[in-house]
C-alpha cells in the first residue's frame, strides 16, 4: 500500500507575480502596467485562487519605478479589492538601484522580496551586496515585513541560514528558489530536490516555494505542488500560456496552477490560511 504523503492535504500557497520588470507590452499586450490594471489583474488572480501578489511598479513608458506613491496606490487598491490577500512588494533590482530598492518598505506592504546574494542573469549581474542586504533587513524588521528570502543560487540558501541562525530573519523562514534564469540556477530536479532537503537540515522550521522562470513555470510548479511546496506564477516570470499561445491575463495562469493543485489532491490556501501559513496576522492595515 502506498503511504499517503501528509503534503498532500496541506493547503498549497499561490503566489502572482503581476508584471515585473522585465516584459512590455509589446512582448504581451495583456500584461498589467499601470496601477489600475494591476489591481484589476490582481483581482481576477485573487478569484482564481491566487493569495500573494507579487508588486513591481512602473513608470507610464514601462520603465521600472521604485516611486513610494505608486506602491502605496497600490496597496491601497489591493487591500480594497482583494481583501486578505498577501501584499509583497519586490525589493529586487535587475538594475541595482542601491537603497533605493528598499525606500517604500515604509508603506509596510505585507511581505518584501529579499535576495542575499549576487548572481548573474542573462545579461547583466543582479548585484547584492552584504551591506545592502542586511540594510533591506533592518529595514523589513523595523516595519515588521516578512521576507520572502530569495535563492538564485546554491550560496543564497547558506547565507540565509546564517541570517537565521543569527536572529536577523526571525519566525519561520518563507524561503522561494527562482530557477529556469539564463547563467543562474538552471531547472533541474535533482538539483530541486536537494534544495528541499537541504532545507530540513539547515532550518528548524521553513516553508517553501519555487519560481520557474519562462517555459520552466508550469514544471516547477508541478514540481512544488507534488512536493507539498507553496508555488508561483504570474506573467512576471512567463509571458505564455503555452508554446502557441500568449498568456491572455495573468489569472489564466493561475487557473493554470490551480488545476495542477486539483490533480494532485492539494487544496489551494485561501487568504486566511495562506496568512497562517506565513505567521502574518489576520487583521492588518
Ligand atoms: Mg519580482
Amino acid at each position: 500500500m502506498k503511504i499517503k504523503n501528509n503534503y498532500q492535504t496541506s493547503p498549497c500557497i499561490i503566489c502572482v507575480a503581476l508584471t515585473g520588470s522585465v516584459p512590455r507590452k509589446k512582448h504581451n499586450k495583456n500584461i498589467p502596467i499601470s496601477i489600475n490594471e494591476q489591481i484589476e489583474s490582481a483581482h481576477e488572480c485573487f478569484e482564481e485562487g491566487a493569495t500573494i501578489a507579487h508588486c513591481h511598479v512602473r513608470n507610464n513608458d514601462e520603465s521600472i519605478s521604485f516611486s513610494p506613491d505608486k506602491f502605496f496606490k497600490l496597496k491601497e487598491g489591493l487591500r480594497k479589492f482583494c481583501h486578505g490577500m498577501v501584499i509583497q512588494f519586490s525589493t529586487g533590482g535587475r538594475y541595482s538601484l542601491g537603497k533605493e530598492r528598499g525606500k517604500m518598505l515604509s508603506i509596510k506592504p505585507d511581505m518584501a522580496s529579499l535576495s542575499v546574494g549576487s548572481n548573474n542573469f542573462p545579461n547583466s549581474v543582479y548585484s547584492n551586496p552584504p551591506e545592502l542586504i542586511d540594510w533591506l533587513i533592518e529595514e523589513m524588521n523595523k516595519y515588521k515585513i516578512k521576507p520572502e528570502i530569495e535563492i538564485f543560487d546554491l550560496s543564497h540558501l547558506f547565507k540565509a541560514a546564517e541570517l537565521y541562525k543569527d536572529n536577523k530573519i526571525t519566525g519561520s523562514p518563507y524561503i522561494q528558489f527562482v530557477m529556469g534564469i539564463k547563467n543562474a540556477m538552471p531547472a533541474d530536479k535533482s538539483v530541486f530536490n536537494f534544495y528541499i532537503k537541504k532545507i530540513d537540515k539547515l532550518f528548524k522550521e521553513a516553508s517553501w516555494c519555487a519560481a520557474g522562470i519562462g517555459k520552466y513555470q508550469y514544471k516547477i510548479n508541478e514540481w512544488c505542488i507534488k512536493k507539498g511546496g507553496h508555488t508561483r506564477t504570474g506573467m512576471e516570470d512567463n509571458i505564455r500560456l503555452n508554446k502557441n499561445m500568449l498568456a491572455p491575463s495573468n489569472a489564466s495562469l493561475v487557473k493554470l496552477t490551480a488545476n495542477i493543485c486539483k490533480i494532485n489532491k492539494r487544496p489551494i490556501a485561501n487568504w486566511k490560511q495562506t496568512r497562517q501559513i506565513l505567521g502574518l496576522p489576520l487583521k492588518f492595515n
